[in-house]
């Protein structure tokens, strides 16, 4: 009989052939950590992927912000350099990724 936590859906199936030549089926939990964004929480990938550098975009802060955070980061690292804002205006969430 198979264990009754081996029995839920949310375990994956994997064939494996050891070196004896005997078949086994192991039993893997999936992998439900997704990238997300660090600002605002967002999925912001759907495709599955196995490793977490091909989850990520090739853009800056790939992986860590969504587009829409990473606009808004944009923006206001360009006024701060403009100086037509100051430090204090940044949002303090935003701040850690306009100054550095
Ligand atoms: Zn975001």
């Amino acid at each position: 009989m198979v264990k009754r936590q081996q029995r839920s859906t949310s375990y994956r199936r994997v064939a494996r052939k050891t070196a004896k030549g005997t078949n086994l089926v192991k039993v893997k939990r999936e992998d439900k950590h997704k990238a997300s964004c660090a600002v605002c929480g967002k999925e912001y990938i759907k495709k599955k992927a196995k490793v977490k550098s091909s989850r990520r975009p090739q853009r800056m802060y790939g992986g860590q912000l969504c587009s829409n955070c990473l606009a808004d980061v944009l923006k206001y690292r360009a006024r701060l350099n403009e100086s037509k804002i100051k430090q204090e205006e940044v949002p303090l969430i935003y701040l850690k990724y306009v100054v550095g």
